[in-house]
């Protein structure tokens, strides 16, 4: 059982998670790749009463997809940066695993909506490896 802090990359948003994770997906549905512009999401599952904000709630707009049944996202408002949200029926927390400024000790349970995987996600593990920017 640990506490992990998380928040936005302007820094307006910061919350508290109290642990531990109950479960880390990596969904690659066609919603979390339209949202995030990559390939899939990476999302840490808590309790319901788990998220504490530390500062910026204010500033954190929440977004339900209308014609979906659970999809929703929080994200901060002036950086566009996904952070923690209550799931729409209160069941539990998802947390952005990027998001946070340690590494969740819990390592990713699975690949969910594989079938829905972008052809570049598989290819793109085999790409040239740099430790930092190409010159
Ligand atoms: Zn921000
Ligand atoms: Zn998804």
């Amino acid at each position: 059982m640990s506490d992990y802090q998380g928040g936005c990359l302007c820094g307006r948003v910061r919350y508290r998670i109290r642990g531990p994770f109950h479960q880390f997906h990596q969904c690659h549905c066609s919603r979390c790749r339209r949202f995030s512009g990559t390939a899939h999401a990476a999302n840490l599952i808590a309790a319901a009463d788990s998220l504490e904000w530390l500062q910026g709630e204010d500033q954190v707009r929440r977004f339900d997809l209308p014609e979906a049944k659970s999809f929703s996202r929080a994200f901060c408002t002036h950086c566009g940066s996904m952070v923690a949200y209550l799931k729409r029926d209160g069941s539990a927390v998802t947390v952005p695993a990027g998001g946070l400024d340690q590494e969740p000790d819990i390592d990713p349970n699975d690949h969910i909506f594989y079938d829905d995987r972008a052809h570049w996600y598989e290819t793109g593990l085999g790409a040239k490896k740099y430790r930092q920017a190409p010159e």
